[in-house]
């Protein structure tokens, strides 16, 4: 195929990093499959990414390019390296970005490449459908959590509707208000509003995120498909229901994008990452003179904040365990504040344990060595545990990881949860899941996962292997 007559998809992620790294995957997979494919960052994250892996790890194909559009938000010079803020990157991104994407893809229909043939931009970054139905092209929204998630921030207008969102007052949050159940989501028996993506937690109906995923849910219907990064055996019931939402294009689970990734020898297609902290190798050899299934592994993702004295019970919970540990601290995990471990915790623990500031995750959760992952439950890191049968202790911060780690511990019997930080129920947690009965059922459980996600998106029959094909045949290249 000679490259003007190639299909070429532009793809569109939320500017945080647990959006970035599945869209990277999917347009690996759009690549693999003959698309000339344009990745577009914004202007902060792609000089993050030149920070932390190089020019030339960007540059490796011609088929294969990075552009840039503006978020919106004003330049700090003192925010070099971490994630923006949530709420003013989502006000910012849907009220500024689109004339920046329209002249993009303007300029790359003058270039030589082949004309853009098609868009898939985040589902909460709507503004890439507005550029595609101007230029006439069809658009698929990637929604890169989980279905569970998707399907109960689709309900936040019915929950508006039905007088239980916004929050009466403030009293609501801790008053058990938020154990009630909803019966009525499709595809889920029972949900408790607090295991709901945590938007709703408000009592302002002016709240941006309310607003936000309120309108963005609503626009993301207007798409052509609906891609999710999950898979038939692990969602299956809510897949299913989707359905018998009329207003819902066609949705295909297309999860999880690794087992996908594997059938991919391009070495400079392989070579692109996407990581927007420098990796730290070292915690890999140290991983590597460990014995199996011998460290916990903490992490809390790219966004998630606590106190300092969160971090403190972290720590002592950690260490009275007296496992093997592998800590990642993000250098802005305190709010505020730089994280101060106490110089007892260094002292009695040097020996067990290694700290570091940002790891390579996936094959942190490959690695043999790793026992538990104690998570914030981001939908990335559930689905790499699951893609490495690996069992979880889960601590949701916020937004889907509230919903991730209802259906984590309580559906698919694969985690627990920590209510309440306090270093004794870490510490019988870690020890509970490392050492214990439970821990062992979750592990069987976690290990019967991974072969249903391998099943689902190695084999060419498999649900998310077909459902590729398929959204690429039916969506993406029906103009083409
Ligand atoms: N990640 C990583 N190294 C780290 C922390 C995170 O590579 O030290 C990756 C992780 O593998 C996942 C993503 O960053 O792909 C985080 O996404 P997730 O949805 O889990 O959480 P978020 O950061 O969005 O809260």
């Amino acid at each position: 195929m000679v490259s003007w007559e190639k299909p070429h998809a532009v793809l569109i992620p939320y500017p945080a990093q647990g959006h970035i790294n599945p869209t990277l995957k999917l347009a690996k997979l759009l690549h693999h499959k003959g698309f000339h494919i344009t990745f577009v960052n914004t202007e902060y994250n792609h000089n993050r990414l030149l920070k932390s892996r190089g020019s030339d790890s960007l540059k490796g194909l011609s088929s294969f390019q990075f552009e840039t559009i503006p978020d919106g938000l004003p330049v700090d010079p003192n925010h070099g390296d971490a994630t923006q803020d949530i709420p003013s990157l989502c006000k910012s991104t849907t009220t500024t970005c689109l004339p920046h994407l329209k002249n993009l893809i303007l300029k790359l229909n003058d270039q030589v490449v082949p004309r853009v043939s098609c868009i898939v931009c985040d589902a909460v970054m709507s503004f890439g459908i507005d550029a595609a139905q101007e230029l006439e092209i069809p658009v698929a929204v990637f929604w890169t959590a989980s279905a569970s998630s998707f399907t109960c921030c689709i309900q936040y207008s019915q929950l508006l509707l039905k007088g239980l969102v916004p929050l009466k007052d403030s009293s609501y949050l801790t008053n058990g208000y938020l154990e009630t159940t909803i019966d009525w989501v499709p595809g889920i028996k029972e949900i408790r509003l607090r295991d709901i993506p945590s938007f709703i937690r408000t009592t302002d109906p002016n709240d941006i995120m309310l607003n936000f995923f309120l309108r963005e849910m609503e626009r993301s219907q207007r798409a052509c498909a609906i891609i999710i990064n999950t898979f038939d055996a692990l969602e299956g019931d809510i897949l299913e229901a989707f359905s018998s939402i009329n207003s819902l294009p066609p949705v295909y689970s297309i999860g999880p994008m690794d087992f996908l990734l594997n059938h991919i020898t391009d070495h400079e297609l392989n070579k692109i990452g996407s990581n927007l902290w420098k990796e730290d190798q070292e915690c890999i050899k140290w991983l590597d003179k460990q014995e199996p299934n011998s460290v916990v592994y903490i992490n809390f993702g790219s966004i998630t904040t606590m106190t300092n004295e969160n971090l403190i019970e972290f720590a002592w919970g950690i260490a009275n365990c007296n496992k093997k540990f592998l800590w990642v601290i993000r250098p802005d995990l305190v709010a505020g504040e730089n994280a101060i471990l106490p110089n007892e915790f260094h002292e009695e623990t040097k020996v067990r344990g290694i700290l570091s500031n940002w790891c390579p995750q996936e094959e942190v959760l490959a690695h043999p060595s790793v026992g538990v992952f104690l998570t914030h439950s981001g939908w990335n890191s559930t689905l790499e545990s699951v893609c490495n049968g690996v069992t979880m202790i889960c601590w949701p911060f916020f937004s889907d990881q509230m919903t991730n780690c209802r259906f984590s511990c309580n559906e698919w019997g694969i985690g627990l949860e920590i209510e309440d930080v306090k270093r004794e129920k870490i510490e019988s947690l870690v020890r509970e899941s490392m050492d214990g009965e439970m821990g062992q059922q979750m592990k069987e459980n976690a290990l019967k996962l991974t072969k249903l996600a391998k099943d689902a998106a190695s084999d060419p029959n498999g649900s998310s292997f077909q459902n590729l094909d398929k959204v690429i045949h039916d969506a993406l290249l029906s103009k083409f």
